[in-house]
């Protein structure tokens, strides 16, 4: 009777602990901060006390972001003329899809959209109208767009900043699992890439298109904002990268959650058919880590199934 009253303790304890960590994963590692490409952060990486969104006390890796990828150009972005071809332009993620922001798909808007308001070239000129300053930048570069870059391409610029934002990155040292997985929020981030570039939330399309504007990104999948800098909206296979030696696909980045973001596709193209609702699975070599989502989808991850560390902006 003593026996199976201790026992009956014991599996309540583990049942009780089973609803904040998922002992059944298997950690491997953890974050390695000398995976991030040379200039991807500024400063040193450091270990700091922190509490997690689980509420769980633990040790962070502490870190600054360069706020510019030190291995790709940024940009282009927005065509100037609706002559300018695929080159010169960046992409728009729409229906699954990327699209590339030629001056010609400028012209076909109203088609596309099937909404007559677009407009966002001038007939007489066929100059594309972009934001080309920084107090458009910081009016149009926002989910509520200011009334007067109504039918504009937005494009920011690093150089409109005397120095990039300061963001700072805080991923346990060690990743905790959780049993339920939680959304990313639209004001949270998703991770940070090898190359120090901020993985975002998808980005306010709904938003952005009803003021008919293009918040038009590169080809690497990310453009430039006030706040973070440049950051991405997409993965599109431009950033540092890890390769794995098994052939599965490499390792691109940290979620935020500490665990590992590798790219969709192997080299071999294939892509993993296991993959839980927020695009992560378990293997033995890496342990649960994700799968990023495909460029159209304007997901990098759709949720977190580990306790989360923090980006802030700011220098906090
Ligand atoms: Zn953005
Ligand atoms: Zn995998």
């Amino acid at each position: 009777m003593k026996h199976s009253l201790i026992l009956l303790v014991a599996v309540s304890a583990l049942a009780c602990n089973r609803k904040t960590t998922d002992t059944a994963v298997t950690v491997i590692g953890g974050p390695d901060p000398s995976l991030f490409a040379a200039g991807a952060i500024v400063g040193d990486v450091t270990t700091e006390p922190c509490r997690l969104s689980n509420r769980t006390d633990t040790t962070c890796y502490v870190f600054t972001v360069a706020g510019k990828p030190p291995d790709h150009d940024i940009g282009p972005f927005c065509p100037r003329t609706i002559t300018d071809p695929a080159d010169r332009v960046g992409l728009w993620i729409e229906n699954q899809q990327t699209y590339d922001i030629t001056g010609k798909w400028v012209t076909e808007l109203a088609t596309f959209y099937n909404d007559p308001a677009w407009q966002l070239y001038e007939e007489a000129t066929g100059k594309v109208r972009v934001t080309d300053s920084k107090e458009a930048c910081e009016a149009a570069a926002r989910p509520d767009v200011a009334d007067e870059y109504n039918n504009y391409c937005v494009e920011c610029s690093l150089d409109y900043f005397d120095s990039p934002p300061v963001v700072t990155v805080r991923i346990p040292t060690t990743p905790i699992k959780l049993t339920t997985s939680s959304p990313v929020g639209r004001d949270a981030k998703v991770g940070v890439s090898l190359s120090g570039v901020v993985y975002e939330p998808p980005a306010p399309t709904h938003a952005i298109l009803a003021a008919h504007t293009i918040a038009a990104f590169d080809d690497c999948g990310g453009h430039v904002n006030p706040h973070v800098g440049y950051h991405y909206h997409a993965a599109t296979g431009c950033s540092a990268e890890h390769a794995q030696t098994d052939g599965h696909s490499p390792l691109i980045g940290y979620a935020i959650d500490g665990f590992g973001m590798y790219a969709r596709h192997t080299g071999t193209g294939a892509a993993p058919t296991d993959l839980d609702a927020c695009g992560g699975h378990e293997d033995t070599v890496r342990g649960y880590h994700y799968h990023v989502g495909e460029p159209g989808e304007n997901q990098i991850l759709a949720c977190h199934f580990g306790a989360t560390g923090s980006v802030t902006e700011g220098g906090s």
